[in-house]
């Protein structure tokens, strides 16, 4: 049994996270203003704050603990490594039995062609490594020149300096700069913005056509990769129309460009395959993970390096490049506990063929709902966008302006009626944890349903 703290004074909380605790992408003003909600336990898909109020996790955290809260196994597993050897780095020459068993593990479930990894500690630090590693890895092929790197508008890919850069979010790149030289943004694959007069399958098809014409513009020789998450996660949960992927490849190819998917969130398991990358046959060069590697019990993330840029790069002598955190014995024994679980409970093949589905058709019903235009899912991500008129061509709804505010409102409700769900402008979002039952997807849908009611 899951052990229950004491309830802590939330007030006292409150006021000393007001006064020392900067969060993230967060207006510390408004927060103030209610006091954070202090989160103290979790269990299964459910979560229970200081005032003992208990709320159903739609996003698991973020969009992380693929395995669900309060695994025990996992916990031992991390105090045996703790217990026996806390921290060692894989630098100088040395490395760590979790790492080493992590690494030939990932190999194994990772696609085809994909035998080697690069450890870091996050997906931001991945997302870097990314950039560095294409870099080397055309100055070893001989043509140092290519170094630009194209990404997509509304694209997440982490918080540092080239991680932001080469996410598409235009909030963070006002501040600061950004993007670095070096990276460039096409529009991304979203029917209902830029395909009216098109089928989805035809808008994939153009959509990806914007690629080619950024490679030409650049110039080939002067395009180092492209990166994608394989469906938009922060961005809104935007699912690309099936020809878009085969598009990309097929240009990438053409021109001889890289490329890198961004699995951080599609990976282990979230889309009913151990990478999205196998689902949408992108054939990817690199892939970037992080979060449910370890479900988010310990950070952890990393690039997952395909045979064609792994064997210039050994061949090449040192890759000046590495974290103190890479391959932390520590977060790789709980991502081998994860693995473990995801495998032994098939949490993958239920979400392909039970769970998933079963969401799919459940979450879709709620496009019968007044307030909402379309509700899509693919796996265990879905997302609803909300409209102020309905019609049954998605380019004839009209849209709420985001900066109205409706999906904050309903976010706020969904959080004060137990359920945590995430707003994206007029998007509503969830990612849940991959051991939702049946009938959680049925409560779920219940407590989102009733928040929408009150959201009218
Ligand atoms: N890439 C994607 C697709 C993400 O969704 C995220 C985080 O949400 C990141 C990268 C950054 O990962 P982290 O927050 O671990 O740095």
């Amino acid at each position: 049994t899951p052990i229950v703290p004491e309830l802590p004074d939330t007030k006292g909380l409150q006021r000393l996270d007001t006064a020392h605790y900067l969060h993230p992408f967060t207006d510390h003003a408004a927060l103030a203003q209610k006091g954070a909600r202090v989160m103290v336990r979790g269990d299964g898909i459910y979560l229970w704050d200081s005032d003992g109020r208990k709320a159903l996790d739609a996003m698991s955290g973020l969009w992380c603990v693929n395995v669900g809260y309060g695994r025990r196994s996992i916990t031992e597993a991390v105090a045996r490594q703790m217990d026996t050897l806390p921290f060692y780095n894989s630098f100088f020459n040395t490395t760590t039995i979790p790492a080493v068993q992590l690494a030939a593990k990932l190999a194994k479930i990772a696609p085809a062609g994909f035998n080697h990894v690069f450890f870091t500690g996050s997906g931001s630090e991945a997302n870097d490594t990314n950039v560095r590693m294409v870099r080397r890895y055309w100055d070893l092929a001989g043509q140092p020149e290519r170094t630009v790197i194209i990404s997509r508008h509304n694209a997440y890919h982490g918080s540092t300096m080239a991680g932001a850069s080469l996410g598409g979010m235009s909030g963070m790149h006002v501040q600061g700069g950004l993007p670095i030289p070096g990276i460039v943004h096409i529009e991304q694959p979203h029917y209902a913005d830029y395909g009216a007069g098109m089928t989805p399958e035809e808008f994939g098809i153009h959509a990806a056509g914007w690629l080619e014409e950024r490679i030409r513009e650049l110039g080939p020789d002067k395009v180092a990769a492209f990166i994608g998450e394989p469906v938009q996660g922060a961005g809104g949960v935007i699912i690309p129309p099936s020809t878009y992927w085969p598009e990309i490849r097929r240009i990438c190819d053409k021109y001889d460009v890289l490329l890198i998917a961004d699995e951080v969130i599609t990976g282990f398991g979230r889309l009913g395959t151990w990478f999205a990358s196998d689902l949408y046959g992108m054939r990817p060069d690199l892939i970037t993970f992080a979060k449910g590697v370890t479900s988010g019990y310990v950070p952890l993330g990393g690039v997952l390096v395909g045979d064609r840029v792994a064997d210039l790069l050994i061949k090449g002598g040192d890759f000046n490049h590495g974290f103190t955190y890479s391959g932390h014995p520590v977060a790789c024994a709980a991502a081998l506990e994860n693995i473990r679980i995801l495998e032994e409970e098939g949490l993958v093949d239920r979400v392909a063929h039970d769970t998933g589905p079963y969401l799919q058709q459940r979450f879709g019903s709620l496009a019968a709902h007044p307030l909402v235009g379309t509700a899509d899912s693919l796996g265990f991500v879905a997302g609803l966008t909300l409209v102020r008129r309905k019609a049954a061509n998605v380019h004839q709804q009209v849209r709420f302006d985001p900066a109205l505010g409706a999906g904050m409102l309903c976010r706020a409700h969904m959080f004060d009626n137990g359920v945590i769900m995430r707003a994206v402008g007029d998007r509503m979002i969830i990612a849940p944890p991959l051991v939702m039952t049946r009938d959680q997807v049925d409560e779920m849908i219940q407590k989102i349903r009733f928040c929408l009611d009150l959201t009218l």
